[in-house]
């Protein structure tokens, strides 16, 4: 039986992080552009190589991006933001990289950034109004369906569907309110629509058969029924733009599961072929179940659907009965959000006893209509762990992506009824047992993760914010508007070095904390010269915020070289928690008490959350996620006990993930929000009530989180609120929220220095709604990728900017 596998996209940083760094040579002008467009080549074609050496069927193309697939989608589109409509750029890919990063000289500011469903992807947010035009730009991604052609691949073009790439844009019509701005979107939708059939139809006269369209929204709970008839809408008419006679993408194929003729198109040998001939998509949905759109995906017109196989399981008959005899069902087999491996074995039992014999009925035919793959974009792993060193219980344990694509070829040959061959690896088993409970994670030789006692230290509650803020306001004696940072300085290449050396050893630890001791005092030092009322040691120990300590905590494994793209050119390596954690002695409050040490001013003490530790880290996938986070906090809890003793006022527990504490689902969101907090909360239990506890948070969009952001029981929050234009003080004012508030007032993911102006505009719109004494004033995030000569002058205007608005008040 021949079974299809496929993936649904690959990593495009490069094996070895290669297009980062071409990207950064490019924008620091030091390669051409051919060479930038020759690196991202060679990715591709290694891409298309591994998927084809692990049996895949067919490649994709289109998961290639030079900064993001949505971003990408736009300009396939010829949907840009209007401010860049005559930006003064001498190429494309420079406008391209424009929108991204905006446009320093020109003065022009780069389109929003956000996460991508409930991962650590970032995409670049189109832009949507009523004026909005779409104008298909095709020749690249025909150049490189050609290329893979031309290379010996078959090309499956990867698209991200209309609907999807509606919902994740923003509406900027003026205005307008919340559900004006979801209506208005859909106002376009038929100008998307007609835009994604030219790209389809140059698609298929490129000679594409499958397409992979990704629709990844179908797995939300909240759609409405306006989404639903645009999805109805849209699908029809694409479909009637690739009218088949043998109707693969048409449901009036019958419900005939008799049939044993293959027009299905099962190989692309099958199918008619040829110009405007034979597309066929392949609706794909990924993270979750489709359960609130099971009617919505079995209604549209398409040739194939795809699902997640473990969050759909239980829909399975349903989705059977609703197929149509001639629909492929793609099922995500294989975790590509999580290296822990699959149990193959029971997998492939499984699907040989319960799901292909209903499948596939009693078709004579050679091939099946179920295809396989990841359950979603490998983008979300690493590329391999060949290389790294695992502790022995997670031998054979993990897989990154070259891993992964192993795995979904041995699971095909298993259902081929192929013996594995000598030498395979038999993962050990992590999976739930068939249809039974998932077992808790056990890894041989440590112990497992522990349901920690909480209870005792939840039931105290925080004496009330007004006293504690009346006992912090004595001890620190704060002008109002206060200034500070959200902790990291510049990691300049000096400092990069000296981590490096340290190391590889070619210093020892005497001589590079020296050194990190005489970058703390520089930057105090510089602090105190620019004016800043609450100082931080700068994090130069730090190479990550979350992998600091990470590699200094017990139970958690950190890989050498397990990158993932976070955005652009930015990858994150995360930590996989794999048993109980417990702290180390050496988190680095010794580095934030030496700082106090050099200065009357409060110095900052710095430390990254529970939830934020646990959401950037890599965590087995069925251990439910409270335990992880309770765990984490509890060794956390002792740090900032630590950093009270010695001396420190001012703790900032930075929570920048919290948000992705809601799973996709919003009917778990309250549950989620209530462990989120307690998390938090229960890293700073018992601290004493003139401890000002600060957390970060890197976006602004507080209205679905507005609960557990109050139940963290924080004293001060700093937020993201320059790159997006934020209503948020007005919202936060009407929900009676008075503890204290620092949101950004400029763009540290920007290379453009703040006018004093565009700060005091800033502060201006949330003195508007908030009350002076909530309000602190800081740039919106940490300025660890910043050059001095930029966040130098920044925080200088951003100094000077408060102190003006505290005379004038
Ligand atoms: N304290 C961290 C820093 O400044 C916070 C970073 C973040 O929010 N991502 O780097
Ligand atoms: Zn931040």
């Amino acid at each position: 039986m021949n079974i299809r596998l496929h993936s649904l996209g690959l990593p495009r940083i490069g094996k070895n992080r290669e297009l980062k760094r071409a990207l950064e040579s490019y924008w620091k002008g030091k390669i051409s552009q051919a060479r930038l467009e020759e690196q991202g080549r060679n990715i591709r074609m290694e891409n298309w190589q591994l998927q084809k050496q692990n049996g895949l069927d067919m490649v994709n193309v289109g998961d290639f991006s030079f900064y993001d697939h949505v971003l990408d989608t736009s300009f396939l589109l010829g949907h840009l933001p209007r401010r860049f409509e005559s930006a003064p750029v001498s190429s494309e890919l420079d406008l391209y990289f424009g929108v991204a990063r905006g446009l320093t000289q020109q003065h022009i500011e780069p389109s929003a950034m956000t996460k991508w469903f409930d991962t650590n992807y970032h995409y670049i947010v189109p832009e949507i109004d009523t004026g909005t035009r779409f104008t298909p730009r095709t020749q690249g991604l025909i150049s490189r369906i050609r290329e893979a052609a031309d290379a010996g691949f078959t090309p499956k073009l990867q698209l991200l569907g209309p609907l999807s790439y509606l919902y994740l844009s923003k509406s900027s019509n003026p205005g307008s309110s919340d559900s004006e701005a979801a209506r208005s979107k859909l106002d376009v939708l038929d100008a998307l629509t007609e835009a994604y059939r030219r790209i389809l139809q140059d698609a298929a006269a490129a000679g594409v058969e499958w397409v992979q369209i990704d629709e990844p929204i179908l797995v939300l709970d909240s759609l409405d029924d306006a989404w639903r008839d645009g999805f109805a809408r849209a699908y029809e008419r694409l479909n009637e733009a690739f009218p088949r006679e043998s109707g693969s993408n048409s449901r009036d194929g019958g419900r005939d599961n008799e049939d044993n003729n293959d027009s299905g198109g099962l190989s692309p040998n099958d199918s008619t072929g040829g110009a405007g001939g034979g597309l066929k998509l392949l609706l794909t949905t990924y993270f979750e179940s489709i359960e609130e759109e099971l009617e919505t995906v079995l209604n549209l017109p398409v040739a194939g659907i795809h699902l997640d196989y473990e969050k759909n399981r239980k829909l399975l008959p349903r989705i059977l009965k609703g197929l149509d005899a001639r629909q492929i069902l793609s099922l995500g087999v294989v975790n590509g959000r999580s290296p822990w491996r699959e149990d193959l074995d029971a997998r492939a039992t499984e699907l040989k006893e319960e799901l292909i014999p209903l499948l596939d009925g009693n078709r004579q035919s050679r091939t099946s209509r179920l295809w396989l793959a990841p359950t979603c974009s490998l983008l979300h792993l690493p590329w391999s762990i060949q290389g790294e060193q695992l502790p022995r219980e997670l031998e054979g344990v993990l897989g990154f992506t070259v891993e992964k694509l192993a795995d979904l070829n041995r699971l095909g040959s298993l259902l081929k009824g192929r013996r594995p061959e000598k030498g395979e690896q038999k993962p050990v088993s992590q999976a739930p047992a068939a249809g039974g409970e998932p077992e808790p994670l056990r890894t041989s030789g440590t112990d497992e993760i522990l349901d920690p006692n909480v209870e005792e230290l939840l039931k105290t509650p925080r004496t009330s914010f007004a006293r504690r803020s009346e006992l912090q306001q004595e001890a620190l004696n704060l002008p109002s508007l206060p200034t500070t940072t959200i902790g990291s300085f510049p990691q300049t290449p000096d400092i990069r070095k000296l981590r490096l050396s340290w190391k590889r050893g070619e210093i020892d630890t005497d001589a590079y904390e020296k050194r990190i001791k005489e970058i703390i005092e520089q930057n105090i030092r510089l602090q105190e010269e620019i004016g800043l009322d609450v100082l931080v040691h700068g994090e130069p120990e730090r190479s990550d915020m979350v992998s600091f300590f990470a590699d200094r905590l017990e139970g958690v494994w950190s890989s050498k070289a397990g990158w993932v793209q976070s955005y652009g050119s930015r990858c994150v390596k995360p930590p996989v928690i794999h048993a109980s954690v417990r702290r180390s002695p050496d988190l680095g409050w010794k580095w934030i008490s030496y700082a106090q040490g050099l200065t009357d001013k409060p110095v900052k003490g710095m430390l990254t959350g529970p939830v934020t530790i646990m959401k950037w880290s890599f965590v087995p996938p069925h251990t439910p996620p409270e335990k992880i986070a309770y765990n984490i906090a509890l060794a956390l809890r002792e740090e900032v006990l630590e950093l009270e003793s010695n001396g420190i006022s001012i703790i900032q527990i930075d929570e920048p993930a919290f948000r992705e504490v809601l799973p996709l689902k919003q009917l778990k969101w309250p549950r989620a929000l209530e462990w989120g907090a307690e998390a938090f909360r229960l890293s700073h239990a018992g601290v004493k009530d003139g401890t000002q506890i600060h957390s970060h948070m890197c976006y602004s969009d507080f209205n679905s989180i507005f609960e557990g952001i109050d139940a963290m029981d924080a004293d001060v929050i700093s937020i993201e609120t320059s790159r997006s234009q934020g209503e948020l003080f007005g919202e936060l004012a009407k929900k009676g929220y008075t503890k204290g508030l620092g949101p950004g007032v400029y763009d540290i993911h920007s290379p453009l220095v703040p006018e004093a102006r565009e700060i005091r505009t800033r502060v201006d719109r949330a003195l508007a709604h908030l009350d002076p004494r909530q309000l602190w004033v800081n740039p919106d995030c940490g300025l660890k990728t910043r050059s001095w000569d930029e966040a130098k002058p920044a925080l200088k205007a951003m100094v000077d900017s408060a102190r003006e608005l505290r005379n004038n008040a």
